[in-house]
């Protein structure tokens, strides 16, 4: 079968019946199987989706069905999905199974999506290159001594290797973009609060955003479209109007705009040469379209990261603390008394990274170092806030790259889990300030990895991100 780019050409074969659901499940099902060596899926939910797909097709033949039939998704196992199984790779959750589905979940299955399994990532979402889960490694299918970025690592594979049409993951800090970026595909973190919360497993409350994981924009634009909106179950989602976003897909070019880039970002010495040469030539496409793009100071780009993992430690040693195993999961085996019970758990259930994070956000919000470290942080992401507002009075887009590097082979940040932080440092500032932000493809570079190139925008700008994105990917 195809790889289908687009689910309007999947739309299209359905309709003239040159291909049925059913079919569309066991390819993807037969990719999932012949790619198993990249550890993708943790679980895959094959006789629940073709049963599925063969009631889909009965409603394609009646007209009745819904704008997502034939669409196969894949969802990161931090998003609840009712009777299925929800570990956030993590063993603490060792056989616990979800009760509710995410309202993101049930606004896609009221459309007829099919969900086809529950994807690997670093645990609890927290890393950037996948080697943080309970389960595994997940290889990049463009060269399997690499990783694919993280944490939605294997979400961003599924799509790389046509395991699914779209994946569902979750963006605290970069965690849809950069292993977008590091596997050649498009992933979209929307603003804070365009979209439900609801049944996300969560890490930093006040930054996790769930995010899209596609083969083009326009598919993207679709899922947003159908699951944004206000959530009687989370009550800080915007209750803002959702716009049309498929119907407004095309950007305007006579009408000009203006683009910055953070100097500090581009003109950078530890950014890999071939993913400057990639964005200088965006840059050049675009000036000789007639747009400005010129280049900004932040001064504060430096001080954006160890605000983005004070804040999310401390909201993390919070929302982690309810894995005791008395309510979900594992139970260590090894406690005598009440105490130990609580303790072995969560020494033996949690990963280093999570534990690390647990404890470095404890100390954070501790009483002698609240303020010097959680007070000031609040204040700091209150000023980043405020300077990249500044910018978009003036400017429609920030570009950037989405990490300094294309993928890094495995082990590469072992020794030094500061490096692993210091790829997070262009895609973080969306996350602390809440703006939507996408990462389209940009190139290849000498060992052709995939480049991405970051396009961010004002809040609730998703319309004119996408438009302007689409437009990028298919011109430049
Ligand atoms: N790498 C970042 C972190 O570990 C991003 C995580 C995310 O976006 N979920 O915190």
């Amino acid at each position: 079968m195809t790889n289908y780019i687009t689910f309007s050409a999947i739309q299209n074969d359905l309709k003239s019946g040159k291909i049925t659901c059913k079919s569309l499940v066991e390819h993807h099902l037969s990719r999932i199987e012949s790619k198993k060596n990249l550890n993708v899926f943790l679980s895959v939910y094959a006789d629940e989706a073709l049963a599925k797909a063969e009631k889909i097709d009965e409603k394609i033949k009646n007209n009745t069905q819904g704008r997502l039939a034939g669409m196969i998704i894949g969802l990161k196992d931090v998003i609840c999905y009712e009777n299925h199984p929800l570990q956030a790779s993590s063993r603490i959750l060792d056989g616990f199974v979800s009760q509710f589905s995410a309202t993101i979940v049930e606004r896609l299955l009221a459309e007829d999506a099919i969900i086809i399994g529950r994807q690997n990532c670093d645990e609890f979402a927290m890393g950037s290159t996948n080697e943080n889960s309970a389960f595994g490694n997940v290889l990049n299918d463009a060269d399997n001594s690499r990783v694919p970025g993280g944490s939605s690592g294997a979400s961003a594979v599924a799509i790389q290797a046509d395991l699914c049409q779209i994946s569902i993951g979750s963006d605290t800090g970069g965690s849809v973009r950069q292993p977008a970026s590091f596997c050649g595909v498009v992933g979209l973190k929307p603003t804070y609060s365009r979209l439900s919360r609801y049944g996300l497993a969560a890490y930093a409350s006040s930054f996790d955003c769930i995010g899209v994981i596609g083969k083009s924009v326009e598919d993207i634009a679709l899922i947003m479209e159908i699951v944004a909106g206000k959530d009687d179950f989370d009550s800080t989602v915007s209750s803002k109007d959702v716009p049309k976003y498929t119907q407004n897909l095309t950007f305007d070019n006579n009408k000009k705009i203006k683009i910055a880039y953070i100097k500090e970002t581009i003109e950078n010495d530890a950014l890999q040469p071939e993913i400057k040469t990639a964005i200088n030539q965006k840059i050049a496409f675009l000036r000789e379209q007639g747009h400005t793009v010129e280049a900004v100071d932040f001064p504060l780009l430096s001080v954006i990261l160890p605000t983005y993992y004070i804040l999310t430690t401390a909201e993390a040693s919070s929302n982690l603390s309810r894995y005791d195993g008395v309510k979900y999961g594992f139970r260590s085996k090894n406690a005598e008394n009440l105490e130990q019970m609580y303790k072995k758990t969560r020494s033996e259930g949690f990963g280093k990274t999570v534990k690390e994070r647990i404890m470095l956000g404890t100390f954070v919000l501790s009483a002698s170092y609240y303020d010097a470290y959680y007070t000031k942080a609040q204040k700091v992401r209150r000023l980043i806030q405020e300077k990249t507002e500044e910018i978009f009075k003036e400017y429609n887009f920030i570009l950037s790259p989405n990490a300094p590097t294309t993928a890094p082979k495995f082990g590469s940040f072992s020794e030094d889990p500061i490096q692993m932080y210091l790829a997070d440092i262009f895609s973080v500032q969306a996350n602390v300030v809440g703006m939507p932000a996408i990462s389209i493809p940009c190139g290849k570079d000498n060992e052709n990895m995939p480049i991405g190139l970051q396009i961010m925008a004002d809040f609730f700008e998703e319309e004119k991100l996408m438009s302007f994105s689409d437009y990028l990917i298919k011109n430049s």
